[in-house]
């Protein structure tokens, strides 16, 4: 154990993370369902699906063995003039469960290259058309990922602040909590009528890195309608909130006007590749139909639907539709809305909500609630002595566990929620 520290400590530089002072990284040898086992057998409960990735628990079988045995057939071939069943198969498959106005599949690496695909292609759409549009409109408190595309369509903070001087350009509105609908509604509307607005991007309903922030599908709604109005192109990055996360497959299900480009990561494989992908709509493919090459979308990258990738995001869906993890999914929201009337009120908590099988929970705390919260340094311990994952966010701590986690096994994290609140910390 103290090897594997050292060893790590002197050639692994990791994400998120200071190179000094921050606790040892655990080595973790297997995992299995919602458990992490690290050495000397240790089971820690996986309550953040390992970053929100996982659906169906870890090393599930069934997506094991597609990988291995697309594996042993065709591990990987360039996507520039070839093709393979795995990603055809899976473009169907998404195409049949996304939205009915979506029509291509563009196949990257990550959440963040799936957002870089849909910002540039939005940009694009524009070029292609001969028309001058250059200005995005984003939420305040966006995060889209690290890239340098998708950072600038993100909150600028302090996770980007050494690059403020390369990021472009960006509108922010005011994030659409209730009583700033108004607020984010005007400037939102304004920013439209100046007829310069190339996109909209935003994460629906639910703002994950912005701590599970949540606001009412009725507002973006109307937000995309006055876009659409407008032809001003909807991004709607559900890298987090994709793949049932909320209770239905998609956040764009509770929406009635249908967002134009769509972006997938995460839960995408069940947690298992890294693979991205981004819908998009059939107005926007039209404008690309041509074989005029400076017309063509010139992106892509080595690994563009490696095909084991796909192979474990097909035996994910199909796992995905089974009636029993549908079952899973509402008895996780179930739990949690429980969960959330039992907490409302507390003396000790800001706010507690959930949306399907997310759940958060903000303290109340005197210091800012920023991410660098003396709060934080006292919950990730707590619950790690628990042997349960929990990674806060500043004063919040939230849950979205994979769907297989029992009902008892979220008792047990709940449990752990109330006697840290029963503590006098
Ligand atoms: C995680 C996340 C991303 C970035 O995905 P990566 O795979 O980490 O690059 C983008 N958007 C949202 C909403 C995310 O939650």
């Amino acid at each position: 154990m103290a090897d594997w520290e050292k060893r790590d400590n002197t050639t692994i530089w990791h994400p998120f993370s200071p190179l000094e002072g921050s606790m040892p990284h655990l080595p973790v040898i297997s995992a299995e369902g919602p458990w992490l086992i690290t050495t000397g057998g240790r089971k820690i409960l996986d309550a953040v699906s390992s970053w929100w990735v996982n659906l169906h628990g870890h090393s599930h079988p069934v997506i094991a063995k597609a990988i291995a045995r697309q594996a042993a057939k065709l591990e990987h071939v360039m996507f520039a003039g070839f093709t393979h069943e795995p990603a055809i198969q899976l473009a169907e498959s998404l195409l049949r469960i996304l939205p009915d106005n979506q029509s291509r599949i563009f196949y990257s690496d990550n959440g963040s290259t799936s957002v870089e695909v849909a910002v540039k292609l939005a940009f694009q759409y524009w070029y292609n058309q001969g028309e001058k549009r250059n200005q995005v409109i984003a939420l305040d408190g966006a995060y889209h990922g690290d890239t340098f595309g998708a950072m600038s369509v993100g909150e600028r903070s302090i996770f980007t602040q050494p690059f403020f001087p390369f990021l472009f350009e960006v509108d922010f509105i005011p994030f659409p909590s209730r009583d700033a609908e108004e607020a984010s509604w005007k400037k939102f509307t304004a920013l439209i009528d100046s007829g310069n607005v190339a996109s909209f991007i935003f994460e629906p309903i639910v703002q994950g890195a912005a701590g599970m922030r949540m606001y009412r599908p009725e507002f973006l709604d109307r937000l995309i309608q006055y876009a659409q109005a407008n032809d001003v192109l909807c991004i709607a990055d559900e890298v987090m909130t994709g793949f049932g996360r909320l209770g239905r497959l998609f956040a764009s299900d509770f929406l009635e006007n249908k967002p134009d480009l769509i972006c997938l990561s995460k839960g995408l494989t069940g947690g298992a590749l890294p693979l991205g992908a981004t819908s998009i709509s059939a107005h926007i493919v039209k404008t690309f139909q041509t074989s005029d090459l400076k017309k063509a979308f010139l992106h892509g990258h080595s690994y563009t639907a490696n095909p084991m990738a796909c192979a474990a995001a097909n035996a994910s869906l199909e796992l995905l539709e089974k009636e029993e993890c549908q079952k899973n999914i509402s008895r996780i929201t179930q739990n949690h809305e429980r969960f959330v009337r039992q907490l409302t009120g507390h003396a000790k908590i800001r706010d507690v909500r959930s949306m399907g099988t997310i759940m958060a929970l903000e303290f109340h705390t005197d210091a800012d609630s920023s991410y660098i919260s003396e709060l934080r340094n006292k919950l990730y311990p707590f619950f790690m002595e628990r042997n349960i994952l929990l990674r806060p966010l500043g004063n919040l701590i939230y849950l979205i566990p994979p769907y297989i986690m029992t009902d008892g096994q979220l008792s047990e994290i709940y449990q752990a929620i109330e006697d840290f609140l029963a503590l006098d910390y």
